[in-house]
Parts: C-alpha cells; structure tokens; sequence
C-alpha cells in the first residue's frame, strides 16, 4: 500500500532507488494499492487489487508486518508497552525478569529517552549480551545506536538511527554513485544517516584520500 517498499525503515529517496533496482531486475512492483480480494481457484490463486486489476498466482507469499509475542509476559503481569516494557538495563516491570530482542521497547538515552522496539538481527545480539551481563549484576545501560545492513542484488543498504524528528538533510553523493543521506535535528545535531551504493561503497575500509 506504500509508495515505496520499506517505508517504515528507509527514507524514500534510498527505498525509490531499492525499487528501481529490483525493476531493473525484471520484478513487476505494484506500489500504493491495496488487495481487494484472494481466491483460491483449482490450481490457481487469483488476487483481485483495488481498481480490479487480476493477478494470478501459483504461490502467494504475504509479509505483512511482524507483532511481537507478548502472551506470556502479559499472563506474568509484566508491564507491556509496544512488546515487554524494560528499561536501559533490559529490566522488565518485575526486576526479576529481563527481556531482549524483538519482543521489548525500551528507552534510548540518545533520543531523549524514547522508547523503540527493533527488529534487527544485531540489535537481538546486543541486547541478548547485556541482558546476562545485568542478570550478573553489571549494570551497563544499553547506549547502542540502532543500526541495520541488507544487501539487494549489488547494493548495499547501511541505516544508523532514528530520522524522526529531523528537521535538515544533508546528502553527500559518493564513488560509484553510492549516497548517503545525513539527518539533522534542529540543533543541528547529527540524529541518523543513511547510505546505499554497491558493494563497500558507502562504508569503504579505506576512504580515498
Ligand atoms: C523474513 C525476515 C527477514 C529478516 N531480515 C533481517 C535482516 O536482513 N537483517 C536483520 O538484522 N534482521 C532481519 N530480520 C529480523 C531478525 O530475524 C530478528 O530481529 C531476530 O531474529 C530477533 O531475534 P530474537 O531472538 O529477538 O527473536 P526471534 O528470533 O523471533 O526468537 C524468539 C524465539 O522465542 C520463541 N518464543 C516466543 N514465545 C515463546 C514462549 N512463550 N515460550 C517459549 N518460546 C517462545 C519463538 O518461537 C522464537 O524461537 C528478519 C526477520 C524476518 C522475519
């Protein structure tokens, strides 16, 4: 239903080249329609869009969206807030009990204290760490900035931060016409960055010059 896929994550300059990529590869992207309608017809699925355009399909694949399993901490009474509700110290409502990954929001200190929940692999990582670390009795509060890699076909996407709430954007076109995207609050101050270009481009090891 979106302009563009991965709205929610990338900011649309980055997600309209994404699609051109994939078009470049020959797949058909349908962008801000909705599906009517699906029926299942012998050998045959038919998915009708807003407007009543046909597709017919072998196989259709829906991803939607992900919710995070929130069941069991709920039926523990733990507080619930966009999933399990922890603190810095991946603490949950109970100091018992610590939740990390997908499942919980927590607060970020470098955004003024609000709170996010993530769906990243290294995020999961992170927070998997300092949860046993607390347990043990480290008291180390999470500071790290939210940051996600995907590559699609040659490109690859680096996203650190949070763009909500910026007011600025600075882009610096790069070699090999990778660019980044630099967000600015009103301060000026530096809130996330996002870049695309094939291969390395965007994150050399060795920055010319
Ligand atoms: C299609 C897809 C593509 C993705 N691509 C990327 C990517 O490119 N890069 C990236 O960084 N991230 C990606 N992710 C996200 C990444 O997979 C998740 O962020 C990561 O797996 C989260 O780890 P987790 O341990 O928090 O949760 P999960 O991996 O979801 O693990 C939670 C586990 O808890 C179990 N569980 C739930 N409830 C209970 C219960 N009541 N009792 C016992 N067990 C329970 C579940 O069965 C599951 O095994 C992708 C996710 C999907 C679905």
């Amino acid at each position: 239903m979106a302009s563009h896929p991965d709205r929610r994550a990338i900011p649309s300059q980055i997600a309209e080249i994404v699609s051109r990529r994939h078009r470049a590869e020959g797949v058909d992207l349908l962008c801000g329609i909705k599906i009517a309608g699906i029926e299942e017809l012998p050998g045959e699925l038919r998915i009708t869009l807003a407007g009543g355009h046909m597709i017919a399909a072998d196989l259709l694949v829906i991803g939607i969206g992900a919710a995070p399993n929130t069941g069991l901490a709920e039926a523990a009474g733990l507080a619930i807030e966009n999933g399990i509700a922890v603190d810095s110290y991946l603490r949950t409502s109970d100091p018992d009990i610590f939740a990390a990954g997908d499942c919980c929001s927590y607060p970020l200190s470098l955004y003024g204290g609000r709170r996010v929940r993530l769906e990243s692999w290294r995020n999961a990582h992170e927070q998997g760490t300092l949860a046993a670390a607390n347990m043990m009795g480290c008291q180390e509060q999470i500071t790290a900035v939210r940051w996600f890699w995907s590559d699609q076909y040659d490109l690859t996407l680096q996203i650190a931060g949070l763009a909500e709430g910026a007011v600025t954007q600075v882009r610096r076109d790069m070699e090999a016409g990778a660019l980044i995207l630099f967000n600015l609050d009103p301060e000026g101050r530096l809130i996330a960055a996002s870049g695309i270009g094939p291969g390395n481009a965007v994150c050399p090891r060795h920055p010319p010059g």
